[in-house]
């Protein structure tokens, strides 16, 4: 099984669970990984596009974890097992992850444990978690094949969690932690908002915004 690091490390993250769902899980990889791991008993696959669907239903019939597994056609949670405790939704847009976990926000009362990997639209994301109850445990800011990941756990709570801007923008645990990965990203980031602004051409309201955004960054990463 040739799993990616992003995948791996989003696994190693996991706590050991009873029964996880993996939402868009395409080529199964996760759950065989985290069987494999002997980190969960059962696991619930959910794919809404067929394509994908029987990408992981062969993954699995192969696997020796068959008669552990529920694989379900269906869209996000709507058909998700109500003995379900974990979920982890690994490699979609933020906005698409939000909107999954929104449209059933009912079903996620007995979830415990979420495991997130977005590929955009991160701040607004993890506000709209907050706002669900779950607050960031863990993150991992990882480089893999030269791209950035930003890989979550998130833990139900009994009040709603208010993440500022700031904490948003640039994850709460990474302020703290300053990891070598994630001071690269920033830099970067910084770097391509400074060689934009050596254009005289860009107007003075775009330069203001840029401005504001690298004294943002150099604050973060002080
Ligand atoms: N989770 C795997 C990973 O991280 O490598 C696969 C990611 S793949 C880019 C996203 C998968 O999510 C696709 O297979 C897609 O069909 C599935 N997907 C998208 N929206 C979904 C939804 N609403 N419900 C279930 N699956 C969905």
């Amino acid at each position: 099984m040739k799993i990616s690091l992003r995948l791996k490390t989003l696994g190693d993250l996991v706590e050991p669970t009873f029964y996880l769902a993996d939402v868009g899980s395409d080529h199964a990889l996760l759950p065989l990984y985290l069987f494999s791991q002997e980190k969960i008993q059962k696991a619930q696959l959910i794919e809404n596009k067929i394509g994908p669907y029987k990408r992981m239903e062969k993954a699995v019939s192969l696997s020796p974890y068959h008669s552990q597994c529920l694989l379900t056609l269906s869209d996000g949670l709507s058909e998700l097992d109500k003995d379900v405790s974990a979920i982890v939704v690994a490699g979609m847009g933020g906005q698409l992850i939000s909107s999954i976990l929104k449209r059933d926000e009912e079903k996620l009362k007995s979830i415990d444990d979420l495991y997130i990997d977005a590929h955009s639209e991160r701040s607004e994301l993890l506000m709209s978690l907050g706002e669900l109850s779950y607050s960031l445990v863990d993150s991992i800011f990882l480089e893999d094949e030269h791209k950035f990941y930003d890989l979550w756990h998130l833990k139900r709570t009994k009040n709603k969690v208010l993440y500022n801007e700031k904490e948003a923008l640039f994850g709460p645990l990474h302020l703290k932690n300053k990891e070598a990965s994630w001071v690269k990203y920033w830099e970067a980031q910084k770097k391509e908002k400074e060689t934009i602004l050596l254009n005289k051409e860009v107007p003075t309201f775009k330069r203001s915004i840029l401005e504001k955004e690298i004294s943002m960054i150099e604050e973060a990463l002080r």
